[in-house]
């Protein structure tokens, strides 16, 4: 079973991408569950078509520990098992502890069956404080993925996630797998996530188009493959999935400082045209 964490800014597309993913992988007969880590709650959204899943921490407040596995998860598209975290009382409580309880609560109802060949955690990325490094930090997810796009303030989450993940990685077995980069249609985007992979040590795994077909699936309640197999983008993230579920380089990695960030940016066009 591979244990995979997705972090990114947030708003990057990391709920989207990941759903996606799952969506191809599951499509080409994996067997998967994933677990949203964003107290937003919105990971499953997609793959369980809109269907309202009651958090594990709702569930733990609302029936005490008389809970049973099927409160707090659902199977959705091509039998993708659906969990979402939730988040603690707005100003009480750590929601990367709340995440942790999840997990542990998962793993005493027996979620974590033998047959899954994949979990997916989708992690809020903004903070990378200790609470939302749990996964990681727990020694769950062994493999992160870390979802970019060529505008600073992506690329500068991304690198302080390494930092956190770089961290991790020198104690525990956790390896960065690489970077999906998420277009948002910057110049010389490609160019600038290759440079930023190589530079801290992984590799761009695949590089994802913005389109708007994301947008039209999304209002449907759907990812792309189960709205239109047939578009373009589908055949994207099919290719995401296999390079993922084929990727044998699993890293520690070297983040950048901010200077040499910003120098890595200047460098690839991105002050073009610009005084
Ligand atoms: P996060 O989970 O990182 O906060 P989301 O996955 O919720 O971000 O994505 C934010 C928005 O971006 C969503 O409304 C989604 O439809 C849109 N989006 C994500 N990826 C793409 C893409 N490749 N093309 C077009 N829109 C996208
Ligand atoms: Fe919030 Fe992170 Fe602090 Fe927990 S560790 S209270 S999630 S900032
Ligand atoms: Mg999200």
């Amino acid at each position: 079973m591979r244990q995979i964490a997705i972090y990114g800014k947030g708003g990057i597309g990391k709920s989207t991408t990941t759903q996606n993913t799952v969506a191809a992988l599951a499509d080409a007969g994996k067997k998967i569950m994933v677990v949203g880590c964003d107290p937003k709650a919105d990971s499953t959204r997609l793959l369980l078509n809109g269907l309202n899943q009651k958090t594990v921490l709702d569930t733990l407040r609302d029936e005490g520990e008389d809970v049973i596995l099927e409160d707090v998860l659902r199977t959705g598209f091509k039998d993708v098992k659906c969990v979402e975290s939730g988040g603690p009382e707005p100003g009480v409580g750590c929601a990367g502890r709340g995440i942790i309880t999840s997990i542990n609560l998962l793993e005493s109802l027996g979620a974590y069956t033998d047959d899954l060949d994949y979990v997916f955690y989708d992690v809020l990325g903004d903070v990378v404080c200790g609470g939302f490094a749990m996964p990681i930090r727990e020694g769950k997810a062994r493999e992160i993925y870390i979802v970019a796009s060529g505008e600073l303030m992506a690329l500068y989450a991304a690198n302080n996630i390494c930092k956190g993940v770089q961290k991790y990685a020198k104690t525990g077995g956790v390896r960065m797998g690489g970077i999906i980069c998420n277009s948002r249609k910057v110049d010389k985007e490609y160019d600038l996530l290759k440079a930023f992979a190589e530079e801290i040590g992984t590799q761009l795994i695949h590089f994802l188009p913005r389109d708007n077909v994301v947008q039209r699936a999304e209002i449907k309640k759907k990812t792309v493959i189960d709205y239109d197999p047939t578009v373009a983008q589908a055949d994207e993230y099919r290719k995401l999935a296999k390079n993922i579920d084929e990727n044998t380089m699993f890293v520690i990695p070297n983040p950048m400082t901010q200077d040499r960030l910003e120098e890595l940016m200047m460098e690839h066009g991105f002050m073009e045209g610009l005084d």
